[in-house]
């Protein structure tokens, strides 16, 4: 397995090779997703944990240097570190041609995973407790409502290393999914992956987050001319009557991409389920602009760390 998290304050990178290595796995720890394709040749690693972006990239490094990453040997992808849409997971499970497993974890707190069955991420509920809060109610949400990540962890009798949270704010949302048995046979709870708050913003009253966005980009049509790399700025103030989306989105060629349906379908899928933002669309308060980069044009190119996808400009 090829580990292509950060090593260091992180719990992911740490946690997933000790791990790794208690069921007898052999670990490539590169940290990032950057490393010579030649490991990819030379080891077979069967997986790779990653970033969905992360390993979008790689597979179109490798797709360069004439490697078909379904035909790599690799079998499985474990990504993590932020929320995505499941139309990136969808492609990105379709370029390496294996499925997708999404890990959910908070430096301070805790790493949560999904099964073989896919169906929402298991709270490994022996080390650590989790409650949804809602912070305007100051209750604990009833099951299936949404709510904030609220985090305790426990510590086995006579253990002395690990943080001690008491209800920790994670500001992150979440919904439990069930805390039935799964067909894996895990008796943990599972919950939906959580989004961060801080990556939602509210325009006409509705909320939207990064990821609503980055469903209108990874729709399926439009895959054949973008590489899935996007980037959006929100305009204007309210009491001027106008906001404004700019979408901007890299394509693999911007000469031959087919922007109206591109735009078509980013707009379908974006104001799906969202009347007020839809009605506010109709009739112009609400416009949403786009821009198709070239390769590496976006301007989260020349900011290092981690992108901002989503920046809120009122
Ligand atoms: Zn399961």
């Amino acid at each position: 397995m090829v580990v292509c998290a950060s090593y260091g304050m992180n719990v992911g990178a740490n946690t997933m090779t000790l791990a790794a290595r208690q069921v007898g796995m052999s670990i490539i720890p590169e940290g990032k997703c950057t490393f010579p394709l030649r490991v990819i040749e030379t080891y077979r690693p069967t997986s790779i944990v990653g970033s969905v972006f992360k390993l979008l990239n790689l597979a179109r490094r490798m797709q360069a240097e004439g490697i078909d990453p379904g035909e790599s040997g690799v079998n499985k992808l474990v990504v993590g570190g932020e929320a995505f849409a499941d139309e990136s997971r969808n492609y990105l499970s379709e370029v390496w041609g294996c499925p997708v497993y999404n890990t959910y974890g908070s430096t301070e707190g805790t790493m949560c995973g999904e099964c073989s069955e896919i169906s929402g991420l298991h709270v490994p509920e022996d080390f650590v407790h989790l409650d949804v809060y809602d912070p305007h109610v100051k209750e604990f949400v009833p099951e299936g409502e949404c709510g904030r990540v609220v985090l305790s962890t426990l510590l086995p009798v006579g253990a002395k290393a690990g943080t001690l949270l008491l209800n920790y704010d994670t500001e992150d949302t979440t919904v439990v999914l069930t805390r039935k048995k799964c067909a894996c046979g895990r008796t943990h709870m599972k919950i939906l992956t959580p989004q961060r708050e801080a990556e939602t913003v509210w325009v006409e009253g509705t909320p939207f987050n990064r990821v609503d966005v980055e469903r209108g980009v990874f729709q399926s049509g439009n895959m054949d001319f973008l590489t899935g790399e996007y980037e959006a700025f929100l305009y204007g103030a309210e009491d001027e009557g106008e906001t404004l989306l700019r979408v901007s989105m890299e394509c693999k060629n911007p000469d031959i991409c087919d922007r109206s349906l591109v735009q078509e379908n980013f707009v379908r899928s974006f104001l799906k389920y969202k009347p007020p933002l839809s009605r506010a669309y109709e009739d112009g308060s609400f416009k949403i602009l786009f821009n198709f980069a070239g390769p590496r044009d976006l301007e989260l190119y020349k900011i290092k760390g981690r992108p901002k996808r989503l920046v809120d400009r009122r």
